[in-house]
């Protein structure tokens, strides 16, 4: 298959072609971008191992559901390491480097010059990336407006259920989402379905959905 099959916007595909230098979508993009792109939205359950171009699937998700004129978060990202989402963050910038599409980290910081978020203006970006504990505290503080969100993607859930702290958070996070913005489209990837993963799926996805393993 190819990725112009998938009706992305020229913007993206510059971007897989020029800018991530990408040929043909991988055996786990073939079969699941066309589920993830698709009308109705469906929610995707998948099984993913870090190099099967897993972070190419839930990016291009993203940056095709966000509405570029709309300059609120469209789409959520979460992880189980700060590494991770910056890293997430990085391969998003570049793939979308053509779209105009914003986006921001949500994670710790330690930096001193680093402002609080309760002394910052309301998060603008339509792409947040982060850690379960900032994006909830975030959400607390009325920073981190979830009304526009549209898509919501927990990376390397198994890793980040692990801790009871992040299962907690993930799912206060989900739960205040599915609150505010009907229709909410999930995309879930993991490596291993331990009980943990599975019974945290089993709660968070109602709705009719797709399952890779
Ligand atoms: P991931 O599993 O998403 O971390 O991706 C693993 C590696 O494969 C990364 O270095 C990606 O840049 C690369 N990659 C992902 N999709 C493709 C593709 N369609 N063609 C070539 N390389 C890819």
């Amino acid at each position: 298959s190819t990725f112009e099959e998938l009706k992305l916007s020229p913007e993206l595909l510059k971007g897989l072609y020029v800018e991530m230098k990408f040929e043909k979508p991988s055996k786990i993009q073939a079969i699941s971008l066309p589920m993830i792109l698709t009308p109705p939205y469906m929610d995707l359950i998948a099984q993913a191992h870090n190099g099967s171009g897993k972070t190419t699937c839930f990016t291009l998700g993203m940056l095709s559901r966000v509405d570029p004129n709309l300059k609120a978060p469209q789409a959520l990202c979460i992880c189980p390491t700060r590494e991770l989402a910056i890293q997430n963050l990085e391969v998003l910038r570049k793939m979308g480097k053509h779209t105009g599409i914003t986006s921001e980290c949500a994670i710790p910081m330690d930096s001193s010059n680093y402002l609080p978020i309760n002394k910052r203006p309301p998060i603008t970006a339509q792409v947040v990336i982060g850690t379960p504990g900032t994006i909830k505290k975030w959400m607390s503080a009325k920073k981190l407006g979830v009304s526009c969100v549209k898509i919501l993607v927990f990376d390397e859930a198994d890793h980040m259920l692990a801790e009871d702290g992040f299962k907690d958070d993930s799912l206060r996070i989900m739960r205040d989402i599915e609150r505010i913005s009907s229709n909410c489209q999930v995309l879930l990837f993991s490596a291993t379905f331990s009980e943990t993963v599975k019974n945290f799926v089993s709660r968070i996805v109602k709705r009719d959905h797709n399952q890779l393993f």
